[in-house]
């Protein structure tokens, strides 16, 4: 399998790739835990350029928009909904590097010898769901 070129993420992260190279890059960020670190690494470094139009923001706003209150689910929306997912995950991911949380919680899902065929960004999702219900947890503690 060719990996992702970083420029190809680069473009993907900007929205700066035609609609059918999208959903190729989308796919092998699904399939390939390499790439998938790699993109989340751009994304940390990555600021919005304040120069970018509001018609940038507008969009994006909009993509979440759209995406998000859908209550009628059809089969076609699972996808985006799971993307959706892992974004927010990304999102959590980013915060937890930054804190060194995240080692910690890599570390954590080692020790508990799970499926070696999971994905890595179910592992995330796995790691950050426990990370939040101990939050929780220790909330009720208090
Ligand atoms: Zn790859």
């Amino acid at each position: 399998m060719e990996h992702l070129h970083v420029k190809r993420l680069r473009a993907y992260i900007h929205d700066d790739i035609a609609p059918e190279e999208r959903s190729n890059i989308e796919a092998h960020l699904d399939d390939c835990p390499d790439c998938f670190m790699e993109y989340l690494g751009l994304i940390d470094q990555w600021e919005p350029d304040l120069s970018l139009s509001e018609d940038f923001t507008d969009k994006t706003m909009e993509q979440w928009q759209t995406q998000a209150p859908k209550k009628h689910v059809r089969p076609s929306m699972t996808r985006k909904q799971t993307l959706l997912h892992y974004g927010v995950a990304a999102g959590l991911t980013i915060i937890l590097m930054s804190t060194g949380v995240f080692q910690h919680m890599i570390e954590w899902t080692g020790k508990h010898d799970e499926p070696s065929g999971m994905p890595l960004t179910e592992k995330i999702m796995n790691s950050t769901n426990a990370w939040l219900d101990e939050m929780k947890e220790r909330e009720g503690n208090e």
